[in-house]
């Protein structure tokens, strides 16, 4: 299997980690798309939403404690967006599961 987010995981390919436990690890994006963009990511290969089973529960909630910690970490008292993209219609392009983690500048208009 070539996933470069398992890859990023185990340490193959250089990243710039902000946050790591036993659940998750959480890098920088390559092309931030906001003064801070970092993606949280399962360290379990789960390809999409679509692939979360129910043993995954905890994992998925994992998820938001480590926002949360990340959000005290880096200081981020004005608020934050996390987004998944799911699939093709949504424009998933890595086939890792994982979270946008969007912070540092007001947002512009919601999608919802
Ligand atoms: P998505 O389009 O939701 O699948 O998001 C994939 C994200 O992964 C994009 O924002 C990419 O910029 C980011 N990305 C791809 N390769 C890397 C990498 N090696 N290190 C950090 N971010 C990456
Ligand atoms: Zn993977």
């Amino acid at each position: 299997m070539d996933c470069i987010f398992c890859e990023i995981i185990k340490g193959n390919i250089p990243s710039t980690k902000v946050y790591e436990d036993e659940f998750v690890t959480a890098f920088n994006d390559l092309n931030p798309q906001m003064p801070v963009h970092v993606l949280i990511v399962p360290k379990k290969h789960i390809a999409s939403a679509y692939d979360i089973e129910e043993s995954d529960a905890e994992l998925i909630g994992r998820v938001f404690l480590a926002a949360k910690a990340i959000a005290a970490k880096l200081g981020l008292e004005n608020g934050f967006r996390i987004i998944n993209n799911c699939g093709e219609d949504a424009g998933q392009t890595v086939k890792h599961l994982h979270f946008h983690m969007l912070a540092g500048k007001t947002m512009g208009e919601k999608i919802i």
